[in-house]
């Protein structure tokens, strides 16, 4: 019988991924003792080691596993952002086997939520300046600075934090990686008000917090190879979408839906697929819908507007499939290139879905069309050619990364952090 989880070809596996699902799921379940079904039998994130959430699995085969959730319209496995697709990978890239065996199984089981402590007041685009300082004490790490920007940091127990632990070697060269323990007497969060009413991301003051050394991931003074690394996995998670069918829930254990049953959520997200947008752009069906509502399908410049509208999405989810298949070896900056075209896409509903509404473009909250999601999007959309590194820097990335340009030019590549008029040095 060729039902075994653990078969290597793609059909059996299949197979036995179905009979696993009727064995295990159960929308009465909450969502956490789902979550950890899913992560002991290896199929939370099939592509990470055994034992820590994941089978070692290939590509083509977490593809499969995904396909057999979805088309069982079970929930899917945690999609936490900083801490599935940051923290995990970068700790799988650059962590000890201690670090990989504590970090990633609350990941994987969705209990875990992290946030990502690099930007600060003087340091966004320019990375390597960072200043936030922490200095050794004993078999310990007494750190003291500022971030900002930090996307869900109120709610994290973890941060990936960049600070600067030698102030002699060039920028560079002097910032190490630390995994904080967030809920610290050290650590205060205050949460950012945006333009859209939303507050996904906040301002942390860190004073004389601790980290233990064995929370440094990677090399003393290494800290920028490794922060490489979780840019990398942010860029490339733009493409990382997960298969249509799958209802998500909320990792983390303050602001999670582990204790809801699954039921439940899934209930949920078939009310939001109708009414309401969940990403950062109109879906270009509801972007038709809207212009029919409001009588402007047969407006000749909104034609052609939807037009552009539709080929762009299309292009651009080719695009992302091809990416997402050679695994990062397409142009040497697939990350870039997806994230710019995601960010486009974002610009472009903006635009159209503001020029259809027209004057109601100016209403807001409930009586707006769609409760106000139309600007709530189109407000929150200037934030994605930022976060995660802006256009022009995704645009130098590929210039140098993509197509062999020459470095953008820097004389303080080699002067010590000391000396230079950079971030909060200013
Ligand atoms: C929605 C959102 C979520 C975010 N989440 C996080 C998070 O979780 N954690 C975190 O640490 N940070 C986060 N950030 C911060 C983000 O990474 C920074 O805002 C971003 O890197 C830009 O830095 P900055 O704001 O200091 O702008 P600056 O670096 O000051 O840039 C200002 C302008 O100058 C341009 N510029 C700068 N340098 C160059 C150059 N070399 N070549 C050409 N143009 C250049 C930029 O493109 C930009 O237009 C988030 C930001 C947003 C909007």
């Amino acid at each position: 019988m060729p039902t075994t989880i653990d078969s290597t070809s793609e059909t059996d596996l299949s197979a036995g991924v179905r009979t696993w699902i009727e064995q295990n799921w159960d929308p009465q379940l909450t969502v956490g003792a789902w979550w950890r079904r899913l992560a002991d039998a290896g199929l939370a994130y099939p592509m990470w080691p055994a034992g820590v959430g994941g089978r070692g699995a290939s590509a083509a085969a977490a593809r499969a596993i995904t396909e057999q959730l979805a088309a069982a319209g079970v929930i899917a496995p945690p999609v936490g952002h900083v801490a599935a697709t940051l923290a995990a990978p970068t700790i799988l890239d650059h962590g000890t086997a201690e670090q990989i065996d504590r970090f990633l199984p609350p990941i994987a089981r969705g209990e875990a939520a992290w946030c990502q402590l690099f930007s600060e007041p003087g340091s966004g685009s320019d990375l390597a300046s960072v200043g936030t300082r922490a200095v050794r004490d004993g078999d310990e790490w007494v750190v003291t600075g500022q971030k900002v920007w930090n996307s869900g940091a109120d709610s994290a127990q973890m941060g990936l934090l960049l600070a600067r632990t030698d102030l002699d070697a060039p920028k560079h060269r002097g910032i190490t990686y630390f995994l904080l323990d967030m809920e610290q007497p050290g650590v205060e969060v205050r949460p950012l008000r945006q333009m859209n009413g939303l507050s996904s991301f906040c301002e942390v003051f860190i004073s004389e917090a601790r980290v233990r050394d064995d929370c440094v991931l990677g090399e003393l003074n290494g800290g920028w190879r490794v922060a490489q690394s979780t840019l990398a996995h942010e860029r490339a998670s733009v493409s990382g979408r997960s298969a249509s069918g799958l209802a998500q829930a909320r990792s983390g254990v303050t602001s999670g839906d582990l204790v809801l049953t699954a039921a439940d959520v899934i209930e949920r997200s078939r009310r939001a697929r109708t009414g309401g947008i969940g990403g950062a752009a109109v879906p270009t069906q509801l972007m038709i819908d809207l212009a029919r509502e409001f009588g402007l399908v047969g407006d000749a410049v909104i034609r052609q507007e939807l037009a552009r509208y539709y080929i762009q999405n299309k292009v651009n989810g080719w695009t992302m499939r091809r990416v997402a298949a050679a695994r990062g070896r397409l142009t040497g900056a697939d990350g870039s290139m997806s994230k710019l075209a995601t960010s486009r896409i974002c610009q472009r509903s903006r635009d159209l879905a503001f020029s259809i509404l027209g004057a109601s473009t100016m209403l807001a909250g409930q009586d707006a069309p769609m409760g106000g999601d139309i600007q709530r999007v189109g407000l929150g959309s200037p934030g994605i050619r930022i976060g995660g590194g802006t256009d022009e820097v995704q645009l130098n990335v590929l210039g140098e990364r993509g197509l062999g340009l020459p470095r953008e030019p820097a004389d303080d590549r080699d002067t010590p952090y000391r000396d230079l008029r950079v971030g909060t040095q200013r």
